[in-house]
């Protein structure tokens, strides 16, 4: 043995020392699982996001395999996967079985195909993540031959389920083209006979009665954006006018009287003047009929960067408005009406449910392109919404191809993408691989790029990280201690 390796053996275990630690008489064998302390206890997870609580005694006893086969606390480890008893492997197949369900989502590849059309738009809002140009700006809206190019690529996902969601900028500054891709889209559906559906991201103010006619026929779904009370959408979402609450709200109406109660959906983004409303946000949806509210704070991207919005509040700032928002959340449901945060229901969805959320943002590997991708208005393919979003403000790290110069296969076999999504997979990065709250979370590779210039980033540092854990445990604790409220959150999901 040379000097350099004895120097090692030194200073490390023989590796027979880490062959096996299990007592020759032990009646039970430990499965993988990872764990934190919560509080007075650890909170235990495993490969497949099951959970328990318990002692830091009872750990203890786990690990060393004395732990009394009698006890409750060893019947839930063995129900929830945490250990087996010898001689039943089968316990194993089990877990490998719930294991392939939780992953199944990535036989599909990509379901959601963004058709960036437009990056004018008519409204200025300071917080926009998409760097929006101004309406006569026209050399920023996608052509036809560019959106046919799309389409061809969008028919070569294997997936079974295509959703085309036309985003901006104002996406209805371009109607023509979102005309002519639906029609073209289910011209070639009619051999290809996949789920199609269609979506259009939009703040209503062109819809006009041809449009919704058109909607109306082609099944096409409508995403808006409700910020809150006039005072706090028009402040946010300024436009010339400072109308845009009463367009929104008068036209939200004006689409459920002609494509059905539940084909519109609203989302929020929380400003630093949203911080100091939470009820008052939560009554306009009341309100306006919506069954839910998706409580989102700002991302790091476009205008929110440029013009310092981001900086103007932290996640702890963030958190006490998610919990105020909570309270009165429980208050109207304890009340009998349904209404759902629409954040806690995936991330209870991911922790009670052995079947994957399709949820992008948390994701392992990361839905980059493989979940989502996105054709800008230029024929440019980014892997994601926010990694576009990146690029307008001059940095495409995440550009993936053009779709009028490269292939299908350069772009996703040889643009990179392939090393990005090794670098988001949970089960190997530092910090996540070892993480109890690893079931729950995913990867936001472009918001660690843009937040810490690594796609990886580091942990202790990230917001992303901070939001899961720190709202995850918030649930959990609801779930373990308030049996009244866990009912409330059980049907959520
Ligand atoms: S991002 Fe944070 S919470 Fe999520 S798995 Fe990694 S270390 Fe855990």
């Amino acid at each position: 043995m040379s000097e350099a390796v004895n120097g090692l053996a030194k200073k490390f275990n023989s590796p027979q020392h880490y062959y096996s630690t299990e007592r020759q008489d032990a009646r039970y064998k430990l499965l993988p699982f990872n764990f934190e302390r919560v509080g007075d206890s650890y909170l235990l997870t495993n490969e497949v996001g099951e959970y328990l609580f318990i002692s830091g005694e009872d750990l203890h006893s786990l690990v060393h395999e004395t732990l009394d086969p009698k006890s409750d606390v060893y019947s839930s480890l063995k129900s929830r996967h945490f250990l087996y008893e010898v001689g039943s492997e089968s316990a194993i197949e089990l877990l490998s079985l719930k294991l392939r369900t939780k992953h199944a989502v990535f036989r599909q590849f990509t379901s959601l195909h963004i058709f960036v059309v437009s990056l004018r738009c008519d409204y200025s809002c300071p917080y926009c993540q998409v760097s929006r140009q101004t309406e006569d700006a026209d050399r920023y809206d996608m052509d036809e031959e560019t959106a046919l190019r799309s389409l061809d690529f969008v028919f070569r996902t294997p997936s079974e389920h295509i959703k085309i969601e036309f985003q901006g900028g104002e996406p209805l500054l371009n109607w023509e083209v979102i005309e002519f891709t639906v029609l073209e889209a289910e011209k070639i559906n009619k051999t290809e006979k996949r789920d199609l559906a269609f979506v259009i991201a939009t703040n209503l103010t062109l819809i006009s009665d041809e449009i919704l006619e058109f909607c109306y026929q082609h099944d096409v779904f409508i995403s808006t954006s409700l910020d809150g009370p006039a005072h706090v959408h028009n402040r946010n979402r300024p436009r010339p006018g400072k109308d845009g609450h009463q367009i929104v709200r008068d036209q939200i109406e004006r689409v459920r009287e002609k494509l059905g109660p539940d084909r519109i959906s609203a989302l929020m983004t929380t400003s630093e003047l949203s911080l100091s409303h939470p009820r008052e946000i939560i009554d306009e949806y009341l309100d306006a009929d919506f069954k839910g509210i998706f409580l989102r704070p700002l991302s790091p991207y476009g205008f929110a960067v440029k013009t310092h919005q981001i900086e103007k509040y932290d996640f702890e700032r963030f958190f006490e408005f998610y919990q105020d928002s909570m309270e009165y959340i429980f208050e109207i449901n304890e009340a009998g009406i349904p209404f759902v945060e629409e954040f806690s229901a995936l991330l209870l969805r991911k922790i009670s449910l052995p079947y994957p959320t399709g949820y992008v943002d948390l994701q392992s590997p990361a839905g980059a392109g493989v979940s989502a991708i996105v054709f800008n208005y230029d024929g440019d393919v980014y892997a994601s919404d926010e990694s576009r979003m990146l690029a307008e403000m001059g940095d495409h790290k995440f550009r993936l191809g053009n779709i009028l110069s490269n292939t299908y296969e350069e772009i996703f076999l040889e643009s990179g993408l392939l090393e990005i999504l090794e670098e988001t997979l949970t089960d190997s990065v530092p910090e996540c691989y070892q993480c109890a709250y690893k079931p729950f979370c995913g990867s936001e590779p472009v918001y660690h790029y843009a937040t810490q210039r690594d796609p990886v980033g580091n942990k202790a540092l990230s917001g992303f990280c901070t939001k899961t854990k720190t709202i995850t445990n918030y649930l959990l604790d609801i779930m373990e201690n308030d049996p009244a409220r866990r009912q409330i959150l059980q049907s959520w999901i």
